[in-house]
């Protein structure tokens, strides 16, 4: 199909979710001719609901904390549990910088609804139910994207700059063949709403809770209606030994740890529960001539420190930086996007260290027993707020603290070692599907 002056633009941005919405308003904003294709129609479900307090100076800068504070319940902290211990509460006010001391949880549906609307407030032209399909970038010109709508109508946009936010679809990663699953990390979830739930009493009713249980972690996210986010984060080896409906399973599993089950032995789930396996991946660049992908679109490791939107976010804005500079100097090459690939990395490689081992023993014990002394408490709790891109002085403390995990692993060696060929054996396990209820 020949580019018409209708089908064309600055940037096509593919996917709208958190990540396409905050680079294509920041992209508007700037006076770029932006266009948004989305596949489905917002509102949406979407799982993911557990925000960090450095989402909130973000969401000020895209104009929409008010609407986010209509529909979000203030989150002040994080509550770690494991049998045997008193749960450990990580107050985000005792961070090191206390300019963010809480976050939201918000029902995602609402939270990237209002994002995409912004995001066309701002003069992206948003167009839903339109699905990208092909993506034909020609060397030291403009690309052309072609996609295809609900009626089965062809489109193609020509276009001086492409965003990848496709999330876990992965668009160019997949046609360039670079994605690889995550070598030294590898899970599955099952997850789904629940009515009637415990929750945490007076300010502690929005604080995440994380449970460990021996086949992985699990979450409690309340939600400002009454609901409450419930999943699995579980081993590969484990998710294969299901054979039983993938509600039931997740009751089956829910029931696999008591300080949890008792929290929702009266609850009951609102929709069919859903699973997603293997879902630690990553492409091997971010960026080349003419693009850039942002968020999930380039890797997602592991929910457990509620990182994802913000990490995709952050690199929308960052991203919207680096396109308006290489559109301005008519430089697209991948050189002129090297600045996008190093600080999306550095955020992504801070959280793994972590994430990697919040299964092991020594990890956990760590967590469940915070230690004031070296500002280690506080610089945890910098890190759980996502304070990673600034002046914060976290380095030092957290290099104590990888020190003392260190030691802590050598000294329960038999455990640690234990947990490592369980993680091993998890890594060699593939696990690729999509389940819903009832399958
Ligand atoms: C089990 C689980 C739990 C999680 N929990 C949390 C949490 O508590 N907190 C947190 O911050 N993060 C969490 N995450 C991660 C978080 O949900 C993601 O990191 C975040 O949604 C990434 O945003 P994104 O914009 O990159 O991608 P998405 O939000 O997935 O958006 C991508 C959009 O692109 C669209 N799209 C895809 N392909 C095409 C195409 N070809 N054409 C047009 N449109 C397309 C999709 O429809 C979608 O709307 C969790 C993830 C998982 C798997």
């Amino acid at each position: 199909m020949p580019a018409s002056p209708e089908y064309r633009c600055d940037v096509l941005v593919i996917g709208g979710g958190p990540g396409g919405s905050t680079v294509s308003a920041f992209l508007a904003q700037k006076g770029w001719n932006v266009v948004l294709l989305e596949k489905e129609h917002h509102p949406r479900f979407h799982i993911g609901e557990s925000l960090l307090p450095l989402n909130l100076p973000l969401l000020e800068r895209l104009g929409v904390l008010d609407q986010v504070d209509q529909i979000g319940l203030v989150k002040p902290g994080a509550e770690f549990n494991y049998e045997g211990y008193e749960p450990a509460v990580y107050y985000f006010a005792n961070a090191m910088d206390k300019s963010y001391p809480s976050a939201y949880e918000v029902r995602r549906s609402e939270f990237d609804n209002l994002l995409l609307r912004n995001s066309a407030a701002k003069g992206t032209q948003v167009r839903e139910g339109v699905k990208v399909t092909e993506v034909e970038f020609r060397r030291g010109s403009t690309s052309l994207v072609r996609a295809v709508d609900e009626q089965g109508q062809a489109q193609c946009w020509e276009t001086r700059f492409v965003v990848d936010a496709s999330g876990r679809d992965t668009f160019l990663a997949n046609r360039f063949n670079i994605k690889s699953r995550n070598p030294v990390h590898s899970s599955s979830a099952v997850f789904g709403h629940f009515k009637g739930a415990v929750r945490r009493p007076g300010r502690d009713e929005g604080n995440i809770s994380v449970y460990w249980f021996d086949h992985g972690w699990y979450w409690m996210i309340p939600l400002r209606d009454g609901a409450m986010s419930v999943g699995a984060v579980c081993w590969t080896y484990y998710m294969k030994t299901r054979k039983v409906s993938v509600d039931q399973f997740l009751l089956d599993t829910i029931a696999l740890c008591p300080m949890m089950a008792e929290r929702l032995k009266d609850a009951k789930l609102m929709a069919p529960a859903l699973a997603t396996g293997n879902f630690s991946y990553r492409a091997t660049r971010m960026a080349g001539d003419g693009y850039i992908m942002v968020g999930d679109a380039y890797a997602f490791i592991d929910p457990v420190f509620s990182s994802g939107v913000f990490l995709a976010m952050n690199s929308g804005e960052l991203g919207a930086e680096v396109v308006d500079e290489a559109l301005r100097n008519g430089d697209v090459s991948a050189r002129s996007l090297q600045r996008y690939e190093r600080t999306v990395k550095h955020g992504l490689k801070t959280f793994s260290w972590f994430i990697y081992r919040i299964t092991t023993p020594a990890l956990r014990k760590m967590f469940m027993s915070p230690r004031p002394a070296f500002r280690l408490e506080q610089a945890i709790l910098s890190l759980l707020a996502a304070d990673i891109f600034g002046k914060t002085p976290i380095r030092g403390p957290l290099l104590v603290f990888k020190a003392i995990y260190y030691v802590t692993s050598i000294i329960s060696w038999r455990e640690s070692l234990a947990a490592w060929l369980k993680r091993k054996r998890a890594r060699r396990t593939k696990l690729d599907f999509v389940w819903k209820s009832g399958n």
